[in-house]
């Protein structure tokens, strides 16, 4: 909760290399051309392997398909190019069967093999659920003997949008019901005396699918024999930026809770595109062991054996835990009003960002908040609701002045900050939000606290300036100053820490005042020290979503080195990410695989033009049936692949216009979406 570890998980073999255990978390990505077209699939998958994907999986929806699989083993091997393979099987028992004597690797989806899957929600009795239980381990007992016999091992990756009619009777499309069907089948394994497994817990929500991995961890360590690994994949987290903070959230999420052996990012493009973004999110992770080796990792026996210990101390720990881990709940804050603005209680998270340009260059400085602030926009637009300037010395504040009074109006939505006491007293008349930056190991005077009693026009914000290492140090004296200032009736006040581990500072400052029944409202900071645009787009992705996933943070405030339009597109995806403030349209569209018979990435972006607007509108546009209608349960649209160049369309899980021709498809989706009352204009 605190620090990072990497959970320890047995060692798979994937060919020539091996995946958990002590092995560095490998990165993955799939084709998206048909397995039955040999030369397109191994071109993609030389394109995989120059861009240095580790791990490549291919679709194998039919026998043929997997007797195909040896052509392209065996071409992709003569080019010297021996990438393990992952056959990745939906429905299809013989299409596994065949399939598992070519590849490293078999993807079973526990939703679709052996079982039932007609999205009805029908009860199922005791008697007919322990008999098409009885039915999987038939059908997949043989599967995995093939799978033993010719050394490949096994990934049971649950889909929240394709859970079995059976589990959704009994546990809902829930994590808790991903968890129980991913369950059924490694028990079957464990009896067959096969452990060659992991696992995954894929949806396109992205906190649904940190709480099914964190769910699975807890009860598969408490029943199996060994903690298998994991693989990490926000599943159709769409294109662009919006699929890359997705992924980068959700698998960031669970790296930093020490979860995940092996990462696949979905994107709606080009599979190749996928492998940058997946190296620069394990990068962190992956050095950190680099530099401090395998200390502080039990060997694999000690962690066996000490399973049940964990959970159980998890379990008793779960009481003082800054918040639930499995159940999304936002954190208790109390209501404060910056400059007409609410923060914090049941609000919207507030963007916030900032200048970097120092005041002495007046003109600039001027012009980029015009920018950010964007005041010709309505309140409710993607802007940044408050800019931040820096106030350095005594002379930045006739600047500040100065630029307040040209701003006019807009003026109310900038913040300041600075490290001065004395000037940060000055600023508490001047802006509507203040933030002192409190330096480790500096000394705030009684005389200061002082000053800060009685009223003002600025809303105050605390922050700790954490460069150190020890989670527990900002904390404490962050929890103490609010202790105190609680004491002189001080209300409107927000605190915030600047770190490196952002995660993991904020976690303790949620903990520590949870402890002491303090509510005020907190500032997730990302403080991007990266120069990349993309390491910035992970790096914040990763601190600030996980915290808002977790429900922490009344605010966002970021300060990177990306152009201010990217910066403040930055922050309103994390929080759409997040489903925390929905800012336009959600696009939840799926990677495109062998299933897909029509042109997935050209109709995305031409749905994403018409529709963008839609604010709060969630569309699924899905390549295939396969996850189609249950990931339709969290869309109000879908566009879904029925055939050569024909789409269905869904409104909620109801098909309501099938097999139509692609060439008509979109304009009839936004034709249902008027007729059904959802459609507005752009503004
Ligand atoms: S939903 Fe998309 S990625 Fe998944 S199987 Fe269908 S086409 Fe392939």
């Amino acid at each position: 909760m605190y620090q990072y570890r990497r959970r320890l998980t047995r060692e798979v073999a994937f060919g020539k290399i091996a995946l958990g255990g002590y092995q560095p978390i490998r990165v993955e990505s799939m084709t998206n051309t048909h397995t039955m077209d040999t030369h397109a699939t191994v071109q993609q998958c030389r394109r995989l392997y120059e861009a240095g994907c580790e791990i490549i999986r291919l679709t194998v929806p039919t026998e043929k398909d997997a007797e195909n699989l040896g052509a392209i083993r065996d071409q992709l091997r003569r080019d010297r190019i021996d990438t393990p393979l992952v056959a990745d099987i939906h429905f299809s028992a013989r299409a596994a069967m065949k399939a598992v004597e070519f590849v490293e690797n078999i993807r079973v989806n526990p939703g679709n093999y052996a079982a039932k899957q007609k999205f009805s929600v029908e009860d199922y009795t005791d008697a007919e659920y322990r008999e098409e239980l009885e039915h999987v381990h038939e059908e997949f007992a043989p599967l995995v003997e093939k799978a033993r016999k010719y050394g490949a091992s096994m990934r049971i990756g649950t889909n929240h949008g394709s859970l079995s009619d059976r589990v959704v009777s009994r546990y809902g499309n829930s994590p808790e019901g991903m968890v129980e069907a991913a369950l059924e089948f490694a028990r079957i394994c464990e009896e067959l005396g096969y452990y060659d497994l992991l696992f995954s817990m894929k949806s396109s929500n992205v906190r649904v699918m940190i709480q099914a991995y964190r769910l699975l961890v807890r009860k598969a360590d408490e029943e199996l024999r060994y903690a298998y690994p994991l693989h990490l994949g926000v599943t159709e987290a769409g294109d662009g930026d919006e699929g890359r903070v997705k992924s980068a959230m959700g698998i960031g999420a669970l790296l930093e809770d020490g979860l995940g052996d092996t990462i696949r990012v979905s994107l709606t493009e080009d599979p190749v595109n996928e492998v940058p973004v997946g190296f620069a999110i394990v990068k962190k992770y992956n050095d950190f062991h680099l530099v401090k080796g395998d200390r502080g990792r039990l060997p694999l026996k000690q962690v066996v054996e000490s399973r049940n210990l964990a959970a159980e101390q998890a379990a008793s720990m779960q009481e003082d835990l800054p918040f639930d881990p499995f159940t999304y709940q936002r954190r208790p804050s109390a209501l404060i009003d910056i400059a007409g603005v609410t923060v914090g209680s049941d609000k919207l998270p507030r963007v916030e960002t900032a200048v970097r340009t120092p005041l002495a260059s007046h003109e600039e400085v001027f012009e980029e908040l015009v920018q950010r602030l964007a005041p010709e926009k309505p309140l409710d637009a993607i802007r940044s609701e408050f800019a931040e300037i820096r106030v350095a010395a005594e002379n930045d504040l006739a600047l500040l002045d100065d630029l307040l009074k040209r701003l006019g109006d807009a003026g109310r939505f900038v913040s300041a900050v600075t490290a001065d006491t004395a000037i940060f007293i000055s600023l508490l008349d001047k802006v509507s939000k203040a933030r002192l930056e409190i330096v480790e190991g500096e000394m705030l005077g009684t005389d200061f606290l002082k000053h800060l009693a009685g009223s003002h026009r600025a809303v105050m914000e605390l922050s700790f300036v954490h460069e150190q290492s020890g989670e527990s140090v900002p904390a404490e004296v962050l929890a103490s100053l609010a202790e105190k200032l609680r004491k002189q009736g001080v209300e409107n006040l927000m605190f915030s820490i600047v770190s490196e581990r952002e995660v993991f500072t904020c976690r303790k400052l949620v903990q520590v005042f949870k402890n002491r029944s303090l509510d005020y409202p907190l500032v997730v900071r990302f403080r991007g020290r990266a120069s990349g645009r993309l390491e910035n787009l992970i790096e914040g992705s990763i601190q600030a979503g996980t915290l808002f996933c977790d429900g922490i943070g009344d605010m966002l405030s970021l300060e990177t080195s990306l152009p201010a339009d990217d910066e403040i597109n930055l922050a309103f995806n994390i929080l759409q990410g997040a489903r925390v403030r929905m800012s336009k349209t959600e696009f939840i569209s799926c990677p495109g695989c062998g299933r897909t018979y029509f042109d997935l990435e050209h109709a995305t972006a031409a749905i994403k033009v018409r529709t963008g607007h839609l604010k709060g509108l969630k569309i699924g546009i899905m390549g295939c049936i396969v996850n189609g209608p249950g990931e339709m349960a969290d869309a109000d649209f879908g566009y879904v692949g029925a055939g050569k160049n024909r789409i269905s369309l869904y409104v909620g899980r109801e098909c309501v216009e099938e097999n139509i021709p692609e060439s008509e498809a979109v304009d009839r989706l936004i034709g249902l979406i008027r007729d059904r009352g959802k459609w507005v204009e752009a503004r």
